[in-house]
């Protein structure tokens, strides 16, 4: 009996699309991405507040993502450094990404483009 309970109690409070991240951020400068366009795997233009870097195999590109406490994104890019539970941040400004760090979230799936 106790455990069943447990086990609701967890399947109501965690969807299967949360995922606890590893969050950083990057700019579009030479420094973070090798070349310095901007241009997203999506083929878009990078902004703030919008676009964030992810593994593919774990988020497909195109999808809405929740970080928790940061704000809705947009998959649209992907960075070697990216794998798994690793999520990049877009921002304009090469100290700003810097002074982001590295934060532990959690990430939701609104929806995916397919
Ligand atoms: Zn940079």
């Amino acid at each position: 009996m106790e455990k069943e309970a447990a086990f609701a109690w967890k399947q109501q409070d965690f969807t299967e699309e949360a995922m606890t991240v590893i969050v950083t951020a990057y700019c579009p400068c030479s420094i973070c991405c090798g070349k310095s366009d901007g241009i997203t795997k999506s083929g878009t233009l990078a902004k703030e507040q919008h676009t964030i870097a992810v593994d593919p195999d774990v988020i497909p590109l195109g999808s809405q993502v929740y970080l928790e406490g940061l704000g809705t994104f947009i998959a649209e890019d992907t960075g070697g450094a990216i794998k798994g539970n690793r999520i990049d941040i877009f921002m304009q400004d090469h100290n700003q990404a810097l002074q982001f760090g590295i934060r532990k979230t959690k990430a939701y799936l609104i929806n995916q483009k397919v």
